[in-house]
């Protein structure tokens, strides 16, 4: 990654205010728009009951990846994947796919092929189906955008706007992974800052939750199928960046227990090899594509049931509260303190 974690983040700031912006100027409403800018996709509504999900994500080479350190294939794969999630998060099936290019003079045919071949790779197992594009020149490096259309599951669709104080809060799968993954390919082996201390299998793990990440398309769609998820969002900024967002749509506010959080002994490994808090790369570690979502406090035992009937691999990582209590982390030694805002960098939470 080009960019340092810490001009990352506060550039992602920047963005959401300029969206909030572009949101209230240029944002309408109409008949045809379920569910316009604010979300993972957008809802719209062609005749009576048919909807559709449509979402589209852009990287740009030296902000979202870097060729030093991820292959043309893991590339699209990733690209394929952060669409795919946005779907997922919708709890909707992703169906099509549209695929715009801007390369560079010296771009090979090679190249395009790979990062194809890793796009399909991640919507083969969806039977996701390209549908067109756009292809140009580029003066300043790879830009890929993708543009994926989906349809809702028959009975609902996932918001983010739904969470209730008292509702609890889960996650799917582990968190920090795609984090540790990422710190492994800037630091190969031989390197001075490599890790020494680290079982080559959860390398192998960490590394490939970076490259080639799950989106949760299942996970999702029986989210959305069973009765009880009030709302949820994709992790892609992080937790603590997800959480935020999902509580500002929900109008509400959150309290993350830190001990609660599945963080996997591959990453805790990680973690100890590199003298570094576990908890804070899974609280700030972007990248994940795991699923955020709230259910009802009364519907706990019930939901907690059915997930692991239906192999659904779910943690209950705190609760919804009310928005004036903002957003807040309890500790292991039972206190709490805000949820800091900034970057990567600035989280200490044992501090
Ligand atoms: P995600 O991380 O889930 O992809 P984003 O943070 O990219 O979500 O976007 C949040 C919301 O803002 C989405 O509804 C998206 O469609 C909308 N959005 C993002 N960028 C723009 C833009 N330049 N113009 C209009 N809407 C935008
Ligand atoms: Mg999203």
């Amino acid at each position: 990654m080009a960019l340092s974690a810490r001009s990352q983040a506060s550039s992602r700031i920047r963005e959401f205010q300029l969206i909030r912006a572009l949101k209230e100027r240029y944002g309408t409403t109409h008949s045809s728009i379920v569910r316009g800018i604010g979300d993972d996709a957008a809802v719209i509504a062609s005749g009576q009951d048919r909807r559709h999900l449509l979402t589209t994500d852009l990287l740009a080479e030296g902000i979202h990846f870097d060729l030093r350190t991820a292959a043309f294939g893991d590339i699209g794969f990733r690209a394929a994947t952060a669409n795919l999630s946005d779907i997922a998060a919708m709890g909707g099936t992703p169906k099509h796919l549209l695929v715009s290019l801007a390369m560079p003079r010296d771009a090979t045919g090679r190249q395009v092929k790979q990062l194809y071949d890793g796009m399909m790779a991640a919507c083969r197992p969806h039977r996701v189906r390209l549908i067109g594009g756009d292809t140009s020149a580029s003066r300043g490096g790879w830009f890929i955008n993708i543009t994926l259309v989906g349809s809702p599951s028959s009975s609902r669709i996932l918001f983010r706007s739904g969470a209730r104080p008292g509702d609890h809060l889960y996650v799917t799968g582990t968190l920090g992974d795609s984090r540790a993954g990422l710190e492994l390919l800037q630091r190969p082996r031989g390197t001075a800052d490599a890790p020494q201390s680290l079982t080559p299998g959860h390398r192998r793990f960490l590394i490939q939750r970076h490259l080639r990440p799950t989106a949760r398309i299942r996970e999702g769609r029986w989210l959305s199928m069973i009765p009880w998820a009030t709302s949820a969002i994709d992790i892609s900024d992080g937790l603590s960046g997800d959480i935020r967002h999902l509580c500002a749509e929900s109008r509400v506010g959150a309290l993350i227990e830190l001990s609660a959080l599945p963080i996997s002994s591959a990453c805790r490994e990680y973690a100890s090899a590199t003298k570094r808090d576990a908890v804070t790369m899974a609280l700030a570690g972007g990248e994940d594509y795991e699923l955020l979502f709230t259910v009802p406090a009364r519907q706990r035992i019930r939901f907690e049931r059915a997930s692991a009937q239906h192999r659904v691999q779910v943690t209950r990582i705190g609760t919804i509260t009310a928005a004036r209590d903002g957003l807040r982390l309890a500790l292991p030694n039972g206190r709490q303190r805000p949820l800091p805002v900034s970057s990567y960098e600035h989280f200490r939470p044992n501090r």
